[in-house]
């Protein structure tokens, strides 16, 4: 088989001291293994990520390795009695023009349904990211008006379809005039903004005088920080992606750690208390509970001095003056 390997890791973009073509003598496959005929190979912004020896979701693909690729293939011998040669299957194959994987590792495809490609597209990783992103990570719901970045892209374009015909308004964010008008002309989008005619916010504005309700960020960086500045009262935002950064040689402005909140499934949301006023009886029930039954410290900090003191008072707080909560006797 000829497969390309890990030579190097890159620092930026990969060039071409980061792969090694090989040709290597595949063994035979054996028990519950499938031996497969990639016809195409699923190229993937995450692929830049697998390459940097860090803590992700997934560990990186060593020096040396056959490059981690998911793929479209045809079955040639199978020892797993769920193929048989001939099959059209999908998988982590790697960048190889034929493989032996475990059969508990390939998903069968349909070739009636769509063709490969779309297997490795709407119908594949991309698809999916797109629909759970959409609708069970930013829970988008007719009405509201979503902005997706990346909007011509695999994930992004798919991100886009659903949420027009889910009753959203659709704002796509994509880089040149072509791309813009294929989003709006064919796909049906609202409005589309080339980001590399100025700034998005300014754009968004102008198509969103409202605010946006959903971000589904594939980009990151500049464009996240950009969308941040036009947010709606309970927007979500999607971390699905920063392609913008993958090949960065120095941290991005801004929280330079962001993107554990993807790594981690962690998320983040702004509040503010008095949402929760309706409620605020419940807490004093509870916290006041704890305090007589000596559970909970309540510790105040208390500055003599009357109103004379407050302006010294208050920079207490920004020099960490205080422990527990500072008050001003009067
Ligand atoms: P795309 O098909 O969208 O291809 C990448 C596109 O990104 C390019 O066509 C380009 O479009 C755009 N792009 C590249 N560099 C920049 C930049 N510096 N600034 C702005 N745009 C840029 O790829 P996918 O649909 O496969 O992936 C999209 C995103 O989704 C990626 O961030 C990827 O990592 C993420 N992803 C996340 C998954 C998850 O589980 N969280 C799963 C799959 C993908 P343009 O011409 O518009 O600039």
């Amino acid at each position: 088989a000829r497969r390309v390997h890990l030579a190097a890791r890159p620092f930026g973009l990969p060039d071409t001291s980061t792969w090694e073509v090989r040709d290597t003598e595949l063994a035979e496959p054996g028990d519950g293994e499938v031996l497969v005929r990639v016809t195409h190979l699923s190229l993937d912004p995450a692929m830049r990520g697998w390459l940097n020896d860090v803590r992700s979701y997934v560990p990186p693909v060593g020096i040396g390795e056959v490059m981690r690729a998911f793929g479209a293939a045809v079955v040639v011998e199978s020892r797993d009695p769920a193929f048989s040669p001939g099959d059209a299957v999908a998988g982590i194959l790697g960048v190889t023009d034929h493989a032996v994987v475990r059969g508990d590792q390939l998903t069968p495809i349909d070739l009636d349904v769509a063709p490969a490609t779309t297997w490795l597209g709407a119908l594949g990783m991309p698809g999916m990211t797109a629909w759970f992103g959409l609708f069970d990570v930013a829970k988008a719901q007719p009405g509201d008006t979503v902005v997706v970045s990346g909007a011509a892209g695999a994930v992004g374009s798919v991100v886009g379809q659903l949420a027009k015909a889910h009753g959203c308004r659709v704002i796509g964010i994509a880089g040149g005039a072509e791309k813009c008008a294929w989003l709006t002309d064919e796909l049906g989008f609202d409005a589309a903004i080339d980001y590399r005619e100025g700034p998005v916010h300014r754009a968004l504005r102008a198509v969103a005088p409202d605010g946006v309700d959903v971000y589904f960020d594939n980009v990151g960086g500049e464009m996240l920080d950009s969308v941040l500045r036009t947010l709606r009262l309970r927007a979500r935002i999607a971390i699905c992606g920063a392609i913008s950064t993958y090949n960065a040689t120095e941290p991005p402005p801004g929280p330079a750690h962001y993107m554990s909140l993807l790594v981690n499934r962690a998320s983040m949301a702004g509040f503010l208390v008095f949402d929760f006023e309706d409620r605020y009886p419940e807490a004093v029930a509870d916290i006041s509970a704890r305090i007589a039954d000596g559970s909970l410290v309540a510790r105040e900090h208390v500055v003599d001095g009357g109103v004379d003191a407050f302006a010294d008072a208050l920079l207490m707080l920004f020099s960490g003056a205080n422990t527990g909560k500072l008050v001003l006797a009067v």
